[in-house]
């Protein structure tokens, strides 16, 4: 199968899906002996290859590898296992009832494969955001493409060749590249579009799919608030934020965007996060193998840029040539500007004060809903009343990023930070139709629904449906 289209055309493109499609239509993919020896050897080709996984992924990003191994590697791990692990469940047919006037019949949900599937996948975590999504592509009994981003271009290419030697080549294809090459691959038809990356694409994504009817799956961005309330106990939020926000250099969907708190927590927090920094990555990040770099220079002068929307309480140091920004933390931010406008994405913590904390609630809500939020409190009735009035994603009490451990916790956007969801059966679900069946014999062929229609039949029409 094609590998690389970086030269081709549209008509190559049309070819390759053409070929996973004939593939498909044999039926060789639904059988789920076949869809368990291409998650096993999903998983074989990340075990033997994980020294080079976690190279390219330091070469990428500069990722420790056990920031690598934790947040990509274990992951996938993990993810086919559980898979592996309930498969059997997730493709039995479900029974429910049939309704009087069908019986003798026996009804049921059938789920099924839907065909071949794109994946797009973005730059920040290349391997897990390209690859988890793949898990349940193949658990449903689907052929894919799948696209990694340009800009982690290390990883990208071990993708591209290894896949080829533990994947069946009849059903699955890795198309390096970048912008011609995903045009060409979203000219095609497609059973289901996957795309993980910025709002921009994604609309371009959703554009392409219409042309054919499509379905998509689009896990966006956002700013993701992290609230802090005043009865929360700082020392544990103020490891786990900086956890959260500093983890690949604040490249990550999910990061905490700005922390939300009263003017008293923001003064109370601010010396603490600054210390766990220190903690985290010494006087020196820079020097810190366990510190990862901004994925290129546009994106380290993108986020200087913000530098000037407030003042700078730790870091702020920025060296493009190196693609590094110390982690920093911002007090005072223009509301209006950059940094509180735009998905940081990058190692920036903006610490807003608000002089009424009951406010909140509708700071939230005047903005996109995002794909996280983040309570911190020790009251229970304060964290269910701002989960129950601001829409998010997904949320999290007293932590951030961790639900994304929860295999079965579906994981997916709302709004402006994407439609769809993955993870565990929630990915089962969305690479599979769900087939409505009913099985009916042929004896007691009542008349009542057959003209001509008389009172009689009517009578018995609303009897039954009493
Ligand atoms: P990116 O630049 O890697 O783009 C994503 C994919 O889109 C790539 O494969 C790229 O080749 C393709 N692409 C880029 N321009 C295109 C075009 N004009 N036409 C067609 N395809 C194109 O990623 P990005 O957009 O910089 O990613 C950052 C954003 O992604 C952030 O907003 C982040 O929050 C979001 N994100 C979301 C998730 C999630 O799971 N919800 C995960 C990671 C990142």
């Amino acid at each position: 199968m094609l590998s690389d289209l970086s030269t081709a055309s549209d008509r190559d493109a049309a070819a390759l899906v053409a070929g996973l499609r004939a593939y498909f239509r044999s039926g060789s993919t639904a059988e789920v002996s076949w869809r368990r020896k291409q998650l096993s050897q999903l998983r074989k080709m990340i075990s033997e290859n994980e020294e080079r996984f976690l190279q390219v992924l330091h070469a990428d990003l500069r990722k420790a590898p056990q920031e690598g191994y934790l947040t990509e590697i274990s992951f996938l791990y993990n993810d086919i296992d559980h898979t592996l692990k309930s498969l059997k469940k997730w493709v039995r047919p479900r029974k429910v009832n049939s309704p009087m006037l069908t019986q003798p019949a026996k009804s049921y949900v059938q789920p099924e494969p839907l065909g071949v599937v794109l994946v797009i996948g973005a730059w920040n975590y290349p391997l897990q955001l390209l690859l988890s999504p793949l898990v349940p592509v193949i658990a449903a009994g689907n052929c894919a493409v799948v696209k990694p981003s340009e800009l982690s271009p290390a990883t990208s290419r071990l993708i591209a060749e290894l896949l080829p030697r533990y994947l069946d080549n009849d059903a699955f294809a890795c198309v390096e590249g970048s912008v011609a090459e995903t045009t060409a691959l979203l000219e095609q038809r497609w059973d289901h579009i996957m795309y993980t990356g910025g709002g921009r694409v994604g609309k371009i994504v959703m554009g392409a799919a219409a042309k054919h009817l499509t379905p998509v799956t689009l896990e966006l961005g956002g700013k993701s608030p992290c609230i802090v309330a005043d009865d929360a106990d700082l020392e544990v939020a103020a490891r786990r934020i900086a956890w959260g926000k500093f983890t690949n250099a604040g490249q990550t969907c999910i990061a905490p965007d700005y922390v939300l708190c009263s003017k008293d927590t923001a003064n109370r927090l601010t010396p603490l996060l600054q210390r766990v920094l220190r903690e985290m990555f010494g006087e020196h990040p820079r020097e810190s193998p366990d510190y990862g770099r901004i994925v290129n220079s546009q994106h380290t002068l993108r986020l200087a840029d913000y530098l000037g929307d407030g003042e700078v309480v730790a870091g702020g140091e920025v060296d493009v040539d190196d693609c590094y920004m110390a982690p920093t933390l911002m007090r005072n931010v223009n509301l209006s500007a950059g940094v509180m406008q735009d998905e940081v994405f990058g190692p920036i913590l903006p610490i807003v004060d608000l002089d009424d904390f009951s406010k909140v609630e509708e700071f939230v809500n005047n903005r996109e809903k995002p794909l996280a939020l983040y309570v911190f409190t020790r009251d229970d009735a304060l964290a269910n009343g701002i989960l129950s009035r601001c829409s998010s994603g997904n949320a999290c009490v007293n932590d951030c990023m961790m639900f994304m451990l929860a295999q079965d916790l579906p994981f997916g956007g709302v709004g402006a930070s994407g439609m769809g969801a993955y993870h565990g059966e929630h990915g089962f679900r969305t690479f599979s139709h769900y087939k409505a069946v009913m099985r009916r014999r042929n004896i007691l062929d009542i008349d009542i629904r057959y003209a001509p229609y008389s009172n009689r039949k009517m009578k018995f029409l609303r009897m039954l449906s009493k």
